[in-house]
């Protein structure tokens, strides 16, 4: 690898996978396009550039370029990350580009990962249960800081995909909630302004497809672009859901 003042500009090769499931005629394959490195490139701009000027119909998403939106996870040699936060001189000569595995693919490096979201999310309804109705005249509920800060944590999410995409877990079994449904779960659990019990919470966490399918190796984390801690996420869910089971007995 060379650094990003180098005078004479890397040759890189990029081995992208194509593939159009609209297309009948279409077949999985690998297609390669070279481009010269240039200084601070990132794998958006190496992409969009290819695009411009190699190749229109390749398909990728992108639309913040600054980690925000969540639209660019794609597998990067092997890897979950985001294209738009990778940078070309952190990677070697030859690189080699999937769609994220999991989520349901559109075309080439292109992926639906907000359906599979919005399933995750009407399976565990995790969003505020209250019976209180709305006052829009009422002053801001008070919370704790410790708590905020917590809850905070979770929202930083931007649902890219990446942790769910490293999952074994995920990508065996279609109803696991997956890393990042499993953050949105714990979110929703803290929140002082959910009407719902921890029992309540066992029925839909303490399962295979919730907490107890996660093999804890973690790849989740070291994936996630956000550096959520997920570790601590998984934590509360198994202690949470152990209180609950014991209150039961
Ligand atoms: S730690 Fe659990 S949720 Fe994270 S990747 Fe492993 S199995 Fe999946
Ligand atoms: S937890 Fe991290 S890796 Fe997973 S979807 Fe959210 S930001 Fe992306």
């Amino acid at each position: 690898m060379k650094t990003q003042e180098s005078a004479t500009p890397r040759r890189l090769s990029f081995e992208i996978f194509r593939y159009n499931p609209e297309d009948p005629e279409s077949v999985p394959h690998m297609q390669t396009y070279e481009l010269d490195e240039a200084p601070y490139m990132s794998l958006y701009l190496a992409l969009n550039q290819i695009r411009e000027t190699q190749d229109p119909s390749l398909q990728f998403d992108f639309a913040c370029r600054s980690a925000i939106c969540g639209s660019c996870g794609m597998m990067v040699n092997g890897r979950p990350a985001l294209g738009c936060r990778t940078l070309t001189s952190d990677l070697p000569d030859v690189v080699r580009l999937h769609p994220l595995p999991v989520f349901k693919l559109i075309g080439d490096l292109s992926v639906d990962t907000g359906t599979w979201f919005r399933e995750m999310v009407e399976k565990s309804e995790a969003w505020i249960h209250t019976e209180q109705p709305f006052d829009p005249e009422a002053t801001e509920a008070r919370m704790d800081d410790d708590l905020a800060q917590a809850i905070y944590e979770g929202e930083r999410c931007i649902e890219c995909g990446c942790c769910v995409a490293s999952c074994g877990v995920a990508n065996v079994n279609k109803d696991f909630f997956g890393p990042a449904g499993l953050n949105r779960i714990a979110r929703f659990m803290m929140d002082p302004r959910d009407a719902r019990n921890d029992s309540d919470w066992f029925e839909v966490v303490a399962n295979a497809d919730g907490v107890f399918g996660c093999i804890g190796m973690m790849a989740c984390h070291d994936v996630c672009p956000k550096e959520l801690p997920l570790l601590e996420v998984y934590a509360y869910l198994r202690r949470k859901s152990l209180a609950a089971a014991f209150a039961k007995r």
